[in-house]
């Protein structure tokens, strides 16, 4: 039962838990959209849901395991990706995905999601970037462009900001794709993909913050926000990552970047597992 929201036969329906609805996200947000991909991307990618383990962060993109109707945990803030790898390490027959959000994933969680990369953890990461910490008042973010306005940067920020993709693929990540909420039908075929794909996935979901980021930032509705992704947006499939940077009111390189194969941890945790184990009955 839902109160005031006709959801039923909703082809989502299933996945969410609308007993927790409303949701908390402003209007305009561009995270229900994201979320919605990702559950239409279960369906498309014919997931047993009952495999798949959700672990977010803090923040307002953390709120995401609260909403769906799956084994998902909301953890605390930077450790979605440890929580996840416990998963991964302890059940390889889940299906693990880590939602979370610019700020949770690439700052105070930057260490664990470079090094997980690395390793080529069997698990999808999708990062909604809305280039600031939305939830706490719109501080400045590890993903904010150069000159971008934020409650802590009033007068345009000053650091250099993190090009995700770049950072991503030269961390050894075997799929790394960028879309922007606008581009809903490539986003789910984008986690579709990266769900049923071993190893380290790294989708960036470029998406509005009309009330905080945006309003300081000449986008004060969502709408505003989609305009400019349709305008700016420039679709260049295999591109380098490198040319990924974003820059204030520049155009934003989206598309799949990375897709390629490598051994993930598993794979060469049980290759030396079995080395030690014949070596162990040599000695017998
Ligand atoms: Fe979305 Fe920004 Fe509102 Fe958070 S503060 S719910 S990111 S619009």
């Amino acid at each position: 039962m839902n109160d005031g929201l006709n959801v039923e036969n909703h082809s989502i329906e299933r996945y969410l838990r609308l007993d927790r609805l409303p949701h908390i996200w402003c209007a305009g947000c561009g995270i229900g959209i994201a979320v919605g991909c990702f559950l239409r991307a279960i369906d498309r990618a014919n997931i047993d849901p009952d495999k798949i383990s959700l672990v977010s962060g803090i923040g307002c993109t953390g709120r995401v395991a609260g909403y769906v109707k799956l084994d998902s945990f909301h953890t605390t803030h930077g450790r979605a990706i440890p929580f996840a790898t416990g998963l991964v390490l302890a059940n390889p027959e889940l299906n693990v995905v880590v939602f979370s959000g610019d700020g949770d994933l690439a700052a105070i969680g930057g260490n664990h999601l470079i090094h997980a990369a690395r390793r080529n953890i069997d698990m999808t990461v999708i990062c909604v970037n809305n280039f600031n910490y939305g939830m706490t008042g719109g501080q400045v973010g590890p993903t904010a462009p150069l000159e971008a306005r934020t409650s802590t940067t009033p007068y345009g920020n000053f650091e250099p900001a993190f090009n995700l993709p770049y950072l991503m693929s030269a961390s050894g990540a075997t799929y790394v794709a960028r879309w922007t909420v606008l581009h809903a039908r490539q986003l789910e075929r984008a986690i579709a993909e990266a769900m049923t794909k071993p190893g380290f996935s790294f989708i960036e979901v470029i998406s509005p913050c009309p009330v905080v980021y945006g309003r300081m930032n000449k986008e004060p509705k969502g709408l505003d926000s989609m305009h400019f992704y349709q305008e700016k947006s420039v679709i260049r499939n295999g591109a380098d990552p490198k040319d990924a940077d974003i820059e204030l009111n520049g155009p934003i390189l989206v598309g799949k970047f990375i897709d390629e194969t490598r051994p993930t941890l598993r794979d060469r945790l049980c290759q030396v597992s079995a080395k030690a184990q014949e070596k162990v009955k040599a000695k017998v």
